[in-house]
């Protein structure tokens, strides 16, 4: 009796543990013969048993270079929300030794990556299934945050909605895109110009159409604390974080493998990555067996050197991505008006604006055409943007911002996706182990959760489990099937 519970809780813990799926093999590679391996390291703890403490950046350099390993299961590039997010549900679906998995990125502040600048926008008004479907789960996901992650785990959740406002044009997409939402119970409802007059007395509605109020699961947080938690609790659950750029891969030569459509012996795989490690200028070379490529606006670099967007044949296809610039600006308004209970607003006219706090102190965000975009970045070039352009907008939105402050500005490049604005998810229909998380456009962090859990799924179920995001793949951008999230306007 005793033995077969033993069986029984042993076989379900075997069921529960999820494995990698290799799509690949790792290859062998020249190693460091053991004995000097070991008389090496036996140095070098000498040298560092001998300097005194506090520690010094070279002894963690020593350490770091130390710990670098020559193989793991999963490399991610890029640890902004969207590889901190995959490299957290990896090691949750997997116990703790389950997979080897490393998080690579070159910024040592970990400040630099767009999520950090983000506005920590939630909303579920969108036209495309996926995204409202991921939308809904990340709000989920945020709400319960602290059962998750801790009592200590504050992300300043602001559930106060969202609301969208529709000109006449964009009336019609407003609407179809309310219909697609009910299905997923967003509980998002349409207002008349009257009844946002009614509900927000200082909005001018003299030129919006319908607006789409959702007072439910929709409104702020504070995406890096998101980040900071997220990339806490995956260190703690075994992954490992590297401050180190990703350069380029080791392509090998495949005779074995014939692709319908290429020259036999021509197929090359891909399961070596070079890496720089902060304060090294020697080149590491980590062999992999899948590798996630989420590096913000910076994956079609990384991509260039796997040949996609260069090479000829199934490679031709690039990586549509590009960096675009997105403003936010703090300021200060007397009037305290939108109060505590506002919702984030989403004007047709390229304006997000939002409460920051309790004081009178507001946020608004925009994302230009290039075209009229500031100059440069320069504080004398971002304020004149916002005298010239924002704030003429904002007023004519919300009058009692005639006095507004500014008191500051940032600004950063996103991942725009100039193919469809939407992610793309999954791997290279050429290279099986390379996948990609990136080109979330606008909308990454509040996607970041169901992103991750999704390509977790990918990796080690094979396929999509929960939510089928299998339409946003890249196989999209070869057979010509745009998946457009309509702007509203
Ligand atoms: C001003 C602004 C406001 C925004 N507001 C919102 C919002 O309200 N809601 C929302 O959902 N989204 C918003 N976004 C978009 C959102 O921030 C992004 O979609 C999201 O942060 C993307 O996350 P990521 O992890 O893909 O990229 P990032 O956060 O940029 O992370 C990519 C990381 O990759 C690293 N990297 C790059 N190349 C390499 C390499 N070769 N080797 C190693 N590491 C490398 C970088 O250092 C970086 O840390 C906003 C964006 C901006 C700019």
């Amino acid at each position: 009796m005793f033995f077969r519970s033993l069986q029984n809780i042993g076989s379900a813990a075997i069921k529960q543990k999820r494995y990698i799926q290799s799509s690949s093999t790792l290859f062998s590679e020249e190693r460091e013969n053991p004995v000097w391996r070991t008389i090496r390291i036996l140095a070098e703890d000498l040298q560092f048993r001998k300097r005194k403490y506090p520690v010094t950046q070279e002894d963690y350099d020593l350490v770091v270079s130390r710990e670098f390993p020559r193989h793991v299961d999963i490399v991610i590039i890029g640890g902004g929300a969207i590889g901190t997010s995959i490299a957290y549900w990896i090691k949750k679906f997997t116990n703790y030794d389950g997979v080897s998995l490393i998080v690579l990125d070159k910024d040592p502040t970990g400040k630099k990556c767009t999520t950090a600048i983000s506005m920590g926008a939630m909303k579920q008004q969108y036209s495309l299934p996926e995204n409202v479907e991921m939308a809904c789960f990340g709000a989920e996901f945020l709400r319960h945050f602290k059962k998750e992650f801790g009592a200590e785990a504050e992300i300043n959740l602001n559930p106060a909605g969202y609301l969208q406002l529709a000109s006449e044009e964009g009336a019609q997409s407003l609407i179809d895109s309310l219909k697609l939402q009910s299905e997923f119970d967003t509980r998002s409802v349409p207002l008349s110009p009257e009844e946002i007059k009614q509900k927000f007395p200082y909005i001018d509605v003299s030129d919006i159409a319908v607006g789409s109020l959702s007072a439910e699961k929709q409104g702020w947080f504070n995406a890096w604390e998101v980040l900071t938690h997220l990339r806490k609790k995956a260190a703690k659950i075994g992954a490992q974080f590297y401050t180190a750029e990703a350069v380029d891969f080791v392509a090998e030569k495949r005779s074995d493998i014939v692709i319908e459509g290429m020259p036999p012996g021509s197929y090359q795989t891909v399961n070596n990555l070079n890496v720089k490690l902060m304060n090294e200028t020697k080149i590491r070379t980590v062999q992999f067996s899948h590798c996630i490529i989420a590096a913000g606006h910076e994956s079609v670099n990384i991509a260039k050197t796997l040949g996609i967007g260069v090479a000829p044949g199934m490679l031709s296809v690039p990586l549509p991505i590009e960096k675009r610039k997105r403003f936010v600006y703090s300021f200060t308004s007397a009037s305290h008006t939108p109060g505590v209970n506002s919702p984030m607003i989403e004007d047709f006219t390229g304006l997000s604006i939002r409460r920051e706090g309790f004081g009178g102190m507001f946020l608004v965000g925009a994302a230009p055409h290039p075209d009229v975009a500031p100059p440069s970045d320069s504080e004398e070039d971002k304020t004149a943007f916002f005298n010239d352009v924002i704030l003429p907008r904002l007023s004519a939105r919300i009058p009692s911002f005639k006095d507004a402050k500014l008191t500051g500005s940032w600004s950063g490049d996103y991942e725009f996706n100039y193919y469809d604005g939407n992610g793309i998810m999954g791997a290279h229909p050429y290279y099986m182990n390379i996948h990609f998380a990136t080109g979330f456009s606008d909308q990454g962090i509040q996607q970041a959760p169901a992103v991750g859990r999704g390509v977790a799924e990918l990796i080690l179920d094979g396929g999509f489990q929960t939510i089928d995001l299998t339409r946003l793949g890249f196989n999209r951008f070869i057979v010509e099937k745009p998946m457009f999230q309509v702007k509203v306007s």
